[in-house]
């Protein structure tokens, strides 16, 4: 694994354009204030389509920014089942951001779906942003191996599909917080298997409310995970 940024990154974050209760603002200086280097926004897709804010008042806000010292990412997290919904047309709101947040990837009913999934970002990607980063969001691999009758390679080929769509993996401070503090009582073999892909890595910490300095410390362990 490689980190995809060398600074403090936390690219996971919601405002109150969805499920959030900080403006963009507020969460932009809490983060500068504790020591956070990259910042990117990424509230839902879903709270925003057909309503008030809309996406366009979104990455109007969005185009706005200027981070001074603090880098900051443009970005939006959709759910795998929406993105197979959408015309290429509706798709075209990746035109204005940095990156996406694939989240729910691992509930697709099998490894073709998730295929068809990000081969379709792909071809959005194509046509719109070619610079357009995609991240899994959050993979619960409990429900991956679930959903897959405990099949042990799931977790492999899941990895690898990502790694062929060149996909980021994200640790997520609220649903990987064992894997990070305490790899040794959970599945030795899902740690080794990320570890020793060749897959790029995010970290998020999925703020909704309250900023915490805690995302200084999870980027620490992701390193000490990662031998970096
Ligand atoms: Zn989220």
């Amino acid at each position: 694994m490689k980190l995809l940024f060398a600074k403090i990154m936390d690219l996971h974050n919601h405002t109150i354009f969805s499920d959030g209760d900080m403006s963009i603002k507020e969460l932009l200086e809490k983060a500068q204030k504790i020591g956070v280097e990259i910042i990117g926004i990424s509230d839902h897709y879903e709270y925003m389509v057909g309503i008030n804010p809309s996406i366009s008042d979104y990455i109007q806000q969005l185009n706005k920014l200027n981070g001074g010292p603090i880098v900051i990412l443009k970005g939006m997290e959709i759910k795998a089942d929406t993105v197979i919904r959408l015309s290429l047309n509706e798709m075209a709101f990746i035109k204005d951001l940095d990156y996406i947040i694939v989240e729910r990837l691992e509930n697709m009913r099998d490894v073709n779906t998730i295929k068809r999934v990000l081969e379709y970002i792909s071809e959005a990607r194509q046509l719109y942003n070619k610079q357009l980063m995609v991240i899994a969001a959050h993979t619960r691999f409990d429900a991956l191996l679930i959903r897959h009758a405990h099949n042990r390679h799931i977790i492999e080929d899941y990895l690898n599909i990502l790694n062929i769509y060149n996909v980021v993996f994200e640790f997520n401070m609220a649903y990987h917080t064992n894997i990070i503090y305490n790899s040794i009582a959970i599945e030795k073999s899902i740690v080794s298997a990320l570890v020793y892909s060749n897959l790029t890595v995010s970290i998020g910490s999925d703020t909704h409310g309250i900023y915490s300095k805690q995302i200084i410390n999870f980027n620490k362990k992701v390193r000490d995970l990662l031998k970096l």
